[in-house]
């Protein structure tokens, strides 16, 4: 029994629908520009080249329907992502067995200071000032991949106010889940309670405090948070 100096800080978790049980997160690993319409309205080509990822923290995400709008910006966007929780890892995972580490799917947010990151990238720093602050992955509940099957396709959507501001479909993805999990796995050990922000379709834009996004994803139904 380890004896801690200080209280141990509480392990965030993730919800399962329909399940008494949570599912408790280790890492956020988020990639970068993976639909080609978000890449160009980013202002980059959406070429094929090899992946970019980057991590929020795991006690980023929360889970009770709100967003608190966040200090130090005058441009908070809202990124709609399906997300990949793993029930296992490894390094190397081949492409073709990728898929039997997931655990499930859920929808969240990649709540992003757009400012803060346009600086951080103007300046060649990192990216943790405009994407891993406080609250800034609000999600859903997990849904088994069990009762979902693989989700290769099916319409992601994104409404504020209930206004259509992002509309994709998951076959558009530019790199698939499989390969996500299997470039991750060359580069970190995954494991199990890992959790991939699998990338936003074109139309992100600025929220306001009192805005409802209204997050949907074919199979997975909808997530509500309201920005206060
Ligand atoms: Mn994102």
């Amino acid at each position: 029994m380890i004896d801690y100096i200080i209280p141990v800080p509480t392990r965030s978790f993730l919800p399962v629908k329909n399940s008494q049980s949570v599912f408790p997160v280790r890492r956020v690993y988020c990639i970068g520009r993976n639909y080609a319409e978000h890449a160009r309205e980013m202002g980059h080509d959406p070429d094929r080249d090899p992946p970019f990822f980057f991590q929020k923290n795991a006690d980023n995400i929360v889970t009770n329907g709100s967003f608190k709008y966040p200090v130090k910006t005058q441009d908070v966007h809202h990124e709609i992502e399906m997300v990949v929780a793993l029930k296992s890892g490894g390094k190397s995972i081949p492409v073709a067995s990728a898929t039997q580490h997931i655990f499930g799917y859920g929808i969240g947010f990649d709540m992003t200071r757009r400012d803060l990151q346009q600086n951080a990238k103007n300046l060649g720093r990192p990216w943790e000032i405009g994407k891993a602050f406080e609250q800034s992955a609000p999600c859903g509940k997990l849904v088994p991949i069990e009762t979902t099957g693989i989700i290769d396709k099916g319409k992601i959507s994104l409404k504020i106010n209930n206004i259509i501001k992002q509309s994709a479909d998951i076959s558009q993805m530019i790199w698939s889940v499989p390969e996500m999990i299997s470039i991750l796995s060359d580069y970190f050990e995954l494991a199990a309670g890992d959790v991939i922000m699998s990338g936003t379709p074109a139309g992100v834009d600025s929220v306001q405090i009192g805005d409802v996004m209204l997050g949907f994803i074919e199979g997975l139904g909808e997530l509500k948070i309201v920005v206060d």
